[in-house]
């Protein structure tokens, strides 16, 4: 390999060839314009807990492609389920019989399945969802929380550039954990409420997360039964890391149609829709397909995932990987003086700091640690996975606590509370 004259001179090198041919460079969530200097936008690869950029710097990874890699890169048995079925074929004129496999393996893990579809991408798993609802109820309202995200299509986009009022014609808002509000918007909905689509906790960009509130789970599954409405759980980015059969398994609130995809296959693309039997028959009448949704290589993958997961208690590990690192953090946020505020899952966890409204403190913050070899997200959760054991989580925080000192350099300290 040629050796660069500077750190990051094929990631510039890139940048500017991009620009000429490619919309802005980059476009959606992964655009590196949107993050502080010095993270890399190209990479190289990737093994266990450790990614590489372009240029060959080396960060401990706490996004996980976003989700997707959930027992870290090249997971070998993974790695090992994918070449097999790519020797075999990939993409036919049918689905091979990883779909059958790994439909039957969705059913006898999660808890609300009867049966399952594939797809590729969230969005798709949560707009057939969505359709499905209307389908089955005959109706076309759909509930959402305001500023939930459930995907890239006219009808949820939270950026409206391009889309028509019309595409969000069927859907209407309440605020999160709120009954009152919720009622309100049933009540609004009358006759037409097809459905209520819910993620798993409050999980939204540059905000604090904030878990679900057993009662208000339980009321919107009241409801949805007294109006013959469904309830949608949009599983999408917490799928498998919370729990093995779905992220409400351990709340006992039954869902009749849940949005699958992210960590579903370890990072091969792929996405699911799973349901009920009530719900079977609408599945039946909707057209559903894209022409990549049956390829074998990501079932088999899939099914290789799912059978890691369980073999190792995944979400053990993550929840384990996630409190170290909490502790971690906060010690370092303690002894610099600087007041944070640390929430959801620890297995998705986000940072603020207390009186940074423009997240300049975490923008600093996560500039600093992506330099010290920490890749994480200022505005977005982060993610755990299987490979962050105790030591990637120990040299992640080797690399924050140099950023906190930088925060508390450049901002003051803050008054803990
Ligand atoms: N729902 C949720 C909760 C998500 O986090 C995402 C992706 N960030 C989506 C849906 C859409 O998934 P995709 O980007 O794969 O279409």
């Amino acid at each position: 390999m040629d050796l660069d004259p500077t750190p990051r001179s094929r990631d510039i090198r890139l940048r500017a060839r991009a620009d000429r041919v490619i919309p802005a460079g980059m476009y959606g969530h992964q655009a590196a314009s949107q993050l502080g200097d010095g993270y890399p936008q190209f990479f190289r690869g990737g093994s266990g807990a450790i990614i590489v950029d372009v240029d060959g710097r080396e960060y401990v990874d706490l996004m996980c492609s976003w989700g997707p890699v959930i027992l870290g890169h090249r997971d070998p048995a993974v790695e090992a389920a994918a070449a097999e079925q790519r020797m075999l074929g990939d993409c036919l004129n049918g689905p091979s019989e990883q779909l059958v496999l790994l439909a039957e393996k969705l059913v006898d893990t999660i808890v609300d399945a009867d049966w399952a579809m594939m797809a590729k991408n969230g969005t798709d798993a949560t707009t057939a969802c969505v359709t499905i609802a209307r389908q089955h109820t005959g109706r076309g309202l759909i509930l959402v929380a305001r500023g939930c995200y459930h995907g890239a299509a006219p009808w949820c986009t939270p950026i409206h550039n391009g889309t028509l009022p019309t595409d969000r014609a069927g859907v209407r808002y309440f605020d999160y954990n709120d009954v009152v509000d919720f009622d309100r918007a049933v009540t609004e909905a009358r006759e037409d409420l097809a459905g209520v689509l819910l993620l798993p906790f409050r999980h939204v960009e540059g905000e604090d997360q904030e878990l679900v509130d057993g009662g208000f789970a339980r009321h919107v599954r009241e409801v949805c039964d007294a109006s013959d409405a469904l309830l949608m759980l949009d599983d999408v980015r917490c799928g498998f890391r919370l729990a093995h059969g779905g992220s409400w398994e351990s709340l006992g609130v039954r869902v009749d149609l849940s949005a699958w995809s992210k960590a579903i296959a370890n990072g091969y693309p792929l996405a699911a829709v799973t349901g009920t039997d009530a719900v079977r028959e609408a599945a039946t009448k909707v057209f559903l397909t894209g022409s990549f949704w049956m390829n074998a290589v990501p079932m088999a993958a899939s099914i290789a995932t799912l059978d890691r997961l369980t073999a190792i208690d995944g979400v053990s590990i993550m929840a384990r990987a996630g409190a170290r690192l909490r502790e971690g953090l906060l010690a370092q946020a303690g002894a610099a003086g600087l007041s944070v505020r640390y929430t959801g899952p620890d297995a998705l966890p986000y940072m603020t700091f207390v009186g940074d409204s423009h997240r300049q403190m975490l923008h600093a913050f996560a500039t600093e640690a992506v330099q010290n070899g920490v890749y994480l997200h200022p505005r977005h959760n982060w993610f755990m996975s299987c490979a962050l054991d105790d030591a990637a989580v120990d040299q992640a925080l080797i690399g924050t606590e140099p950023a906190f000192a930088v925060v508390a350099k450049q901002f003051g300290t803050t008054p803990t509370v």
